[in-house]
């Protein structure tokens, strides 16, 4: 699989969201990287990758995503991580362009959150329906 190339960070508000549970769905929604539109997106463990096995076929590097805050590298690199990173892409038809949602969904007590990472504006060289059919 080709490389993911990052364009730059979208800059988020609130980053953890309360859900009912970990097969729950989220609606997340994050301003444009060209500014402007407001895209809307769910997030959901169905729909998400592993972000460890992007980064083991050489499709994400831990240190491009610490170069742009997603984690300290430690933190990427921690294999005894509790809750694992995951990934969805989102290509949106009113800009053209693609994102890479890092987060986690974790269970602390018996309550569920979502966090999330970062969003990556990606260059849109990588086939895309590999992940919508997921
Ligand atoms: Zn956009």
């Amino acid at each position: 699989m080709n490389k993911i190339l990052i364009i730059k960070k979208i800059q988020l508000g609130e980053s953890t969201f309360p859900v009912e549970n970990q097969n729950s769905k989220l609606g997340f929604n994050f301003y444009c990287g060209n500014g402007g539109i407001k895209h809307k997106t769910i997030l959901s463990l169905e729909n998400s990758n592993l972000l460890d096995s992007s980064i083991e076929s050489g499709q994400i590097d831990n240190k491009d995503l610490a170069q742009n805050d997603i984690d300290k590298l430690q933190n990427l690199e921690d294999k005894k991580r509790p809750f694992p990173y995951r990934f969805q892409i989102y290509n949106c038809q009113e800009c053209n362009n693609n994102y890479l949602i890092i987060f986690d969904i974790y269970e602390f007590r018996g309550y569920y959150s979502f966090t999330i990472y970062g969003v990556l504006q990606i260059e849109s060289t990588i086939s895309i329906n590999n992940y919508e059919q997921n």
